[in-house]
C-alpha cells in the first residue's frame, strides 16, 4: 500500500470516534443508555450543529440540499471529477440505540479527518453524506433523504406526511433548514451523476458476525421490502351496554387481520420478516368499542419473487380476515432486493483483508439508503458487530475496537475509490 494511505489509516483515532459517539448520545438521550432522535426534531438539529463544528474544525466545505440531507466535503484535485460519497443518518427510532446510523456518518468524519490529517492527495473529493430521515420513526416512509437525492421519489410527495402529533413534515423541515443558514441551498442531484461510488458503514443490527468471530462483514446487497398502511374501520360504542354481536369493533378485526398476515408469511426457514410496529386506536379509551385502527405492515425477504408475492397477498388476505368493518391497504414503501456492485464489495474484501481485519460476505437485513444510491452509482456496505445483534433498542451496543477496524477499512477503500 502506498505510503501516505498507510499513514492516513494509521491515523484513525479509536479514542476521537469513541468520543464523538459519546457526545452525540446525549443529544436526545433516554432511559437505558438509549436515544431519541427523530428527523427534523430540535434533538436533528443539534446532532447537525455538532456535526457541523467538528467539519468546520477542519475547514472541510459544508452544504445541504431541500430535504435536508448534509454534506460534508474534502475537495479532490481534480476539480471536475465526481466525488467518493460516505455516509449514513443521525435520526434515531423512538425507543433507539448508540449506534444505529451515526456510527456511519462518524466513521465517515473520521475517515476524512485521519485522510486530511496525513495531508493525502485525492484525485476525487471526498464527501461525507447525512441523510435526513432515514427511520422512518417519525415521518413515514423511511430512507426519505437518499430517496429524494437520488431521484427515486419527489420531494414533494413527502412534505404533507404527518407525525403522531399533527405536525407535517414541510413545517418540521422548514425549521431544520432555517436552523443552520446559508446552508439550505444545494440543489438535489440530477439523478444521472450523484457520486463516483457510495460506501455506507453500519452496525451489522444482527447476530452473525459476534456468532462466527468476525470483526467486518462485506455487505453483498439489501433484501427486499414490502410496506403498508392497514386502515380497519368499525364503529365506536359504549362498552357496557353494547352487545359484542351487535359492534363494529375495528381492534378486534384489526387482530384477525394481523394472525391472517401471521399465516400468510409463516416461513419454515425463517427467512421472511414480518412485523406489525404502529398501531394507532380511536377513540383509544378503555370504554369504547374501537372505531378506527391504522397499523403497519412490514415485510421482507432477499428473494424478488418470494417478495412479490407475499406483497401482493396482503391486501386479500386483511380483507377475508376482517367480518363486519371495512379496510383500506395504503402501499407506503416498495423495495426490489438490490444486489451492490462486485467492484466496491472486492475492494472492501481487499481492504479487510490487506489490514488483518476478520471479515465474511454477508447480505444486508436491514434497510439503508445505500438501497437507493445502489441504483444511481457503484454502492457498497461494511457492517461492525453489535452485541447480541440487538439494534432499535436502547441497549444496542458496539465495541470501540470494532468500530474503529471498520473506520480504518472505510477510510482504506475510500481512498481507494478516491484515487490520486
Ligand atoms: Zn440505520
Amino acid at each position: 500500500m502506498r505510503e501516505d494511505w498507510h499513514d492516513a489509516i494509521s491515523r484513525v483515532d479509536m479514542d476521537r470516534l469513541w468520543q464523538r459517539h459519546v457526545e452525540m448520545a446525549r443529544i436526545g438521550a433516554i432511559a437505558g443508555n438509549g436515544v431519541n432522535r427523530p428527523a427534523f426534531s430540535k434533538e436533528d438539529i443539534e446532532a447537525r450543529k455538532l456535526l457541523l463544528g467538528w467539519a468546520r474544525v477542519r475547514n472541510f466545505g459544508v452544504a445541504m440540499d431541500a430535504i435536508g440531507n448534509l454534506f460534508i466535503r474534502r475537495p479532490g484535485t481534480d476539480p471536475d471529477a465526481a466525488p467518493v460519497m460516505s455516509g449514513s443518518h443521525m435520526d434515531t427510532q423512538p425507543r433507539g440505540g448508540r449506534f444505529d446510523g451515526i456510527y456511519g456518518v462518524l466513521a465517515a468524519l473520521e475517515a476524512l479527518e485521519a485522510i486530511d490529517r496525513a495531508g493525502v492527495k485525492t484525485r476525487r473529493p471526498i464527501e461525507l453524506v447525512a441523510w435526513s430521515n432515514e427511520e422512518g420513526g417519525r415521518f413515514q416512509p423511511c430512507t426519505m433523504g437518499s430517496a429524494v437525492y437520488t431521484g427515486a421519489k419527489a420531494l414533494e410527495d413527502f412534505l404533507s406526511a404527518t407525525d403522531n402529533d399533527g405536525i407535517v413534515l414541510r413545517d418540521a423541515l422548514g425549521q431544520t433548514l432555517a436552523a443552520t443558514p446559508g446552508l439550505g441551498e444545494r440543489a438535489l442531484a440530477a439523478p444521472a451523476a450523484p457520486a463516483a461510488a457510495y460506501l455506507e458503514a453500519h452496525i451489522e443490527q444482527g447476530p452473525r458476525l459476534e456468532r462466527e468471530h468476525k470483526t467486518i462483514g462485506v455487505v453483498t446487497g439489501i433484501q427486499g421490502l414490502r410496506w403498508f398502511n392497514v386502515e380497519v374501520f368499525g364503529e365506536s360504542a359504549h362498552a357496557g351496554t353494547t352487545p359484542v354481536g351487535a359492534r363494529k369493533d375495528a381492534l378486534r378485526e384489526a387482530i384477525a387481520a394481523i394472525d391472517a398476515l401471521r399465516d400468510l408469511t409463516q416461513d419454515p426457514s425463517d427467512t421472511t420478516r414480518f412485523t406489525v410496529g404502529r398501531m394507532l386506536v380511536t377513540p383509544n379509551s378503555p370504554n369504547s368499542v374501537a372505531s378506527h385502527v391504522l397499523f403497519s405492515v412490514d415485510i421482507r425477504h432477499p428473494d424478488l419473487a418470494t417478495i412479490d408475492r407475499l406483497g401482493k397477498g396482503v391486501e386479500p388476505t386483511v380483507r377475508r380476515a376482517v367480518g363486519r368493518c371495512t379496510v383500506k391497504v395504503t402501499p407506503t414503501l416498495h423495495d426490489d432486493p438490490c444486489a451492490f456492485d462486485s467492484m466496491v464489495i472486492d475492494c472492501v474484501e481487499r481492504a479487510a483483508n490487506a489490514l488483518g481485519i476478520p471479515n465474511l460476505r454477508m447480505p444486508s437485513g436491514a434497510s439503508h439508503d445505500a438501497m437507493y444510491m445502489s441504483r444511481v452509482c457503484p454502492t457498497g456496505m461494511i457492517f461492525v458487530p453489535c452485541e447480541r445483534g440487538i439494534s432499535h433498542n436502547e441497549a444496542e451496543n458496539a465495541a470501540p475496537e470494532d468500530l474503529v477496524s471498520g473506520a480504518r477499512a472505510l477510510t482504506s477503500v475510500l481512498l481507494e475509490l478516491a484515487g490520486s
